[in-house]
């Protein structure tokens, strides 16, 4: 007898697709304790004619755009606040894709992450149907009512959100059967992992994406607590038999091992390969390098609409690696994989003002991820092998990747 264990599904043509992201507002409903977003507000709304010289320059030179696909993503803020300017936008991408004949005509894809709250809206509705075939949409629930609006409250009220997110899952799941859930995870929320967890599983979401912030909030004692609520999660999954129609990121056999200083010594994050534009026309590396997104260092901005990207305002990114970024102790580090990063953190944190500096605040929790991993799959193989069952497409270790996602 043999099983099929679940995991994680890749998002579409990762790693071959071009990511443009339109920054659409700086507005959102919420105002989620944890959001990075230092300058959110309801004056920075992308018009029309900003989001159009964008996708002409980007579509009139295609020899900066040689991915074979292409990711626009659009994000804020809430996106589906600007639910009549997005249409007008993809419907515009989808008629000059056409026009011009481009290679991206018939692999492209319209990307969301929302937090849910007007998914139901009949303006989103109509742009969902009109475009099912090319959309990716995740909505944004953190687990347990408790956990959920223990950050994701509104902005005015200070009230939790939950009650208005979870009424719309089970539309979300009709339109996107597969869709998963992100769920952050900060020092307060550890508490609640494995009952979140559960929890979003029971509501039919078969793929959690987990992370811990990477900025540096970790209080003493967070790393037990983590790896003692991993643990319970692990049991639970194993107890239940989730892990065959169930996927949790923080499980992952690739995740605890050494890495090559040479053959593994690439950038995860995607800072620079993709771009992002602003409601000024001002492109960036990724979201997190424009101004509301940064806590204490300036903007980099990498070009504009009018001007074009200026390439070798990219060149530092393109050229970073694992390495060049890296303390010793990473280099070094015995279970370094899965131990991610992201580049605008790097820069935000630095003492240096450069985005050569990795910032390792995530160190204890990595380590403690690592050893509920390592508990969860010797305690599921040998569930396993005790009941004769084979492990059938078991992941293999992949060199050079991780399974984290920003
Ligand atoms: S941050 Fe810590 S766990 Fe991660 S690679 Fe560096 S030393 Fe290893
Ligand atoms: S990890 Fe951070 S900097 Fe890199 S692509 Fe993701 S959000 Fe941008």
């Amino acid at each position: 007898m043999s099983t099929e264990i679940k995991k994680n599904e890749k998002p579409w043509k990762e790693g071959v697709a071009k990511s443009i992201t339109f920054i659409v507002t700086k507005d959102c409903q919420l105002a989620c304790k944890y959001c990075y977003l230092v300058g959110k507000n309801s004056n920075e709304r992308m018009s029309f004619e900003v989001a159009k010289k964008a996708i002409d320059y980007i579509l009139n030179n295609k020899e900066f755009f040689l991915e074979e696909s292409v990711i626009f993503d659009f994000i804020g803020g809430e996106p589906f606040l600007e639910i009549d300017l997005i249409d007008k936008v993809c419907d515009y991408i989808k008629v000059q894709l056409f026009t011009l004949d481009h290679h991206w005509f018939n692999s492209y894809r319209f990307s969301f992450s929302t937090n849910g709250i007007n998914y139901h809206d009949s303006k989103v509705q109509k742009f969902i149907e009109k475009n099912i075939d090319h959309l990716s949409i995740g909505i944004t629930i953190d687990g347990t009512e408790k956990k959920h609006d223990l950050n994701r409250i509104y902005k005015n009220s200070y009230k939790g959100s939950y009650v208005d997110v979870v009424k719309n899952i089970p539309l979300w799941l009709k339109q996107f059967p597969t869709g998963g859930t992100k769920v952050t995870i900060s020092s307060e929320d550890i508490p609640y992992i494995c009952e979140s967890v559960l929890h979003l599983y029971s509501l039919g979401i078969h793929e959690v994406s987990i992370n811990v912030v990477y900025e540096d909030v970790w209080k003493e004692n967070d790393d037990i607590l983590f790896e003692y609520q991993l643990m319970q999660l692990a049991d639970k999954i194993i107890e239940n038999k989730y892990y065959l129609n169930y996927a949790c990121s923080f499980f992952n056999e690739n995740i605890g091992k050494p890495m090559d200083k040479e053959k593994e010594n690439t950038n995860w994050c995607g800072a620079g390969r993709m771009l992002a534009i602003d409601a000024q026309g001002n492109y960036y590396p990724c979201t997190r390098f424009a101004a509301y997104s940064l806590r204490s260092k300036k903007p980099i901005i990498v070009g504009n609409i009018h001007d074009g990207i200026n390439r070798n305002k990219l060149r530092p990114f393109l050229s970073l690696d694992r390495c060049t970024q890296s303390p010793s102790e990473c280099i070094e580090c015995d279970i370094a994989s899965g131990c991610a990063w992201c580049q605008g953190e790097n820069y935000d944190a630095s003492s240096t003002g450069t985005i050569y500096q990795r910032s390792i605040a995530i160190c204890k929790m990595h380590k403690a991820r690592v050893r509920a991993n390592n508990y969860y799959w010797n305690k599921l193989y040998r569930k396993l092998e005790l009941e004769g069952i084979e492990v059938k497409d078991a992941y293999k270790f992949v060199k050079n990747t991780t399974e984290e996602n920003c």
